[in-house]
């Protein structure tokens, strides 16, 4: 005959009493009754509260599961909400970002604003200082000034830059034109 490979509860627990009391009696722990319990189990019996040890042991197991998948529970909120905060502060700091560069950028454009308005103004300063030379060089060449000042002449002084003459043009008209007031005043 072959042996079974696991032995049955009988044989497992022969030695056992099958009375509670007897085994109470004899200062054991546990008892073989070997009847199923409630839950179908042929198995041992504890003598201070005759429970199934393998019901004890499923109870255990539904406990610990329960246990766990609070755990997972309590893990996977606490990560939710790391990964909104992560979130909420990455937002921050992009708009943050994205409000800086926007004042960089205001700032940018009213440099380039101020420059090219300094820019428009000087050309038309320019144009102005050239306006005021050409009209001293026509008001000369009517006064007959242009030959007698050959030296001097009105084309060569009108090819300098006009702003830099402008300083030497009063004084050339009126040590040429006496007591004349300028045509400008
Ligand atoms: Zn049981």
């Amino acid at each position: 005959m072959i042996p079974s490979p696991t032995p049955s509860p009988f044989e497992l627990y022969a030695n056992l009493p099958q009375d509670r009391r007897v085994a109470r009696a004899a200062g054991l722990k546990h008892y073989f009754p070997a009847l199923r319990c409630l839950q179908g189990h042929m198995c041992l019996r504890r003598v201070h509260d005759a429970k199934c040890l393998r019901c004890l042991e499923v109870e255990q197991q539904a406990k610990k599961a329960a246990q766990q998948k609070e755990l997972d529970r309590a893990t996977a909120k606490e990560r939710a909400m790391q990964a909104k905060e992560r979130a909420a502060k990455e937002q921050a700091a992009e708009e943050a970002r994205e409000a800086r560069e926007a004042k960089e950028a205001a700032r940018r454009a009213a440099r380039r604003a101020a420059r090219e308005e300094r820019e428009r103004e000087r050309k038309k300063a320019k144009a102005a200082a050239t306006r005021a030379a050409n009209k001293v060089a026509r008001a000369a060449a009517a006064a007959g000034e242009v030959s007698s000042a050959s030296s001097a002449a009105p084309p060569a002084v009108l090819a300098e830059p006009a702003v830099e003459l402008l300083p030497l043009l009063p004084p050339l008209w009126g040590g040429d034109a006496g007591d004349d007031a300028a045509p400008w005043e």
